[in-house]
């Protein structure tokens, strides 16, 4: 499958920056569905960061099986890894390079004045953010 070339968040990203307020990183997972090369997020099921850390996130894994029950409850499917960076900018940092090998799916990372997402490679590119 392709990366889809952007991602509509629309309602999701204000939210998305307050929660880049907390003093840890917070993560979720992103379910709603592809249309041709534009992903489209209903909602983010938020992921406890079990690593409570402003530098790093591991999401709890439940809370990612959850995502994924309620995705196929609704009959949408995970687009994306959503997490947050206390201090801007939303670039992923190496260890998010290294996460992206394990959950290839778009990285959304939003700081308190911006969101960003990225594709999941060696080296992201950008994701445009609708
Ligand atoms: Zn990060």
């Amino acid at each position: 499958m392709s990366t889809p070339r952007s991602i509509v968040l629309g309602p999701l990203k204000a939210p998305m920056m307050r929660l880049a307020t907390q003093g840890s990183e917070v993560a979720g997972i992103l379910v709603g569905r592809v249309e041709g090369d534009t992903a489209i997020a209903y909602y983010l099921h938020l992921a406890r960061n079990v690593r409570e850390s402003p530098v790093e996130f591991e999401a709890e894994p439940w809370h990612v099986v959850q995502a994924h029950v309620s995705a196929e409850t609704y009959g949408l499917e995970v687009i994306g890894v959503f997490h947050t960076h206390p201090v801007c900018p939303p670039r992923p940092s190496a260890r998010d390079v290294e996460g992206m090998k394990r959950w290839p799916y778009i990285w959304v990372i939003a700081c308190s004045s911006e969101v960003e997402a990225w594709t999941p490679e060696a080296e992201p590119r950008p994701v445009e953010v609708l």
